[in-house]
């Protein structure tokens, strides 16, 4: 540890984080959010030029630390991240072969897990039966001009617990602003007295800029959103959607 501080300022720091994680004062994406603030590949490349030991034992405290996320946590995401980090230190050879046996390890995981016992949308942390999703699909089997008919069943479709509350507080971000920007649409309306016309084209704005707004709310985190995309991807829905089955209900 004291030995670690000689390196680089941030192998201690790492190694800190790494304990924590272990003794579950902090999550594995808590420790690595704190580590995107002050570790840059880039620039520990440059400070570091020639010093190889240095960037092999930062590797190292990387590599323990992904273990650790993944051991404790069961957060792939973190571990992955950390070893992308590893691999972008210009790390000897040898150190090299030995983060490419982690890399292939967790590569190896998340085909095993993630969507499995693993939640599919954050890939950091296991289900929890009680956040499920049930998502209803549809097959349509027969076609008129004037009406379809189709077969509707509900898979469950498992997510963490923190993703469940990650999607309810998109959805009531997305509310708000819908709720805010029509607001002012009317209130507009009522001084324009035109409040009918103002409404319907506020209703209109407020639905397209709160689609808007969720998706840049989730661009910022590790959370993929609850989207067809994303369903469509999931290991208990895959399946069925190559038997034809779809998301939305069919239409005439
Ligand atoms: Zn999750």
């Amino acid at each position: 540890m004291s030995q670690l501080a000689l390196y680089h300022p941030v192998a201690p720091s790492i190694h800190t984080a790494m304990e924590q994680t272990a003794q579950r004062t902090i999550l594995a994406r808590e420790a690595v959010a704190a580590m995107k603030r002050y570790l840059f590949t880039d620039q520990l490349n440059q400070e570091l030029d020639g010093n190889e030991e240095a960037k092999d034992a930062i590797a190292t405290v990387l590599c323990d630390f992904a273990q650790v996320a993944w051991n404790t946590d069961r957060d792939l995401n973190s571990a992955i991240q950390a070893v992308t980090w590893a691999l972008a230190l210009n790390i000897s050879v040898e150190k090299r072969k030995q983060v490419w046996v982690y890399e292939k390890q967790m590569a190896d995981l998340y085909k095993q897990h993630v969507g499995i016992d693993i939640c599919h949308f954050c890939a950091a942390a296991p289900h929890d039966r009680k956040s499920s999703i049930f998502q209803p699909l549809y097959q349509e089997y027969e076609r008129s001009a004037r009406q379809v008919k189709f077969k509707k069943m509900k898979v469950e479709v498992p997510r963490c617990e923190r993703c469940t509350g990650f999607h309810s507080k998109e959805e009531g971000r997305v509310g708000l602003v819908f709720i805010g920007v029509w607001a002012a649409f009317l209130l507009a309306g009522y001084f324009m007295k035109a409040m009918i016309v103002m409404g319907i084209i506020g209703g209109a704005a407020a639905w397209w800029i709160s689609k808007k707004a969720g998706k840049r709310v989730l661009k910022d985190d590790i959370v993929r959103p609850a989207n067809n995309e994303v369903l469509a991807l999931h290991p208990s829905i895959a399946p069925f959607m190559e038997e034809g089955w779809v998301l939305e209900e069919p239409t005439a």
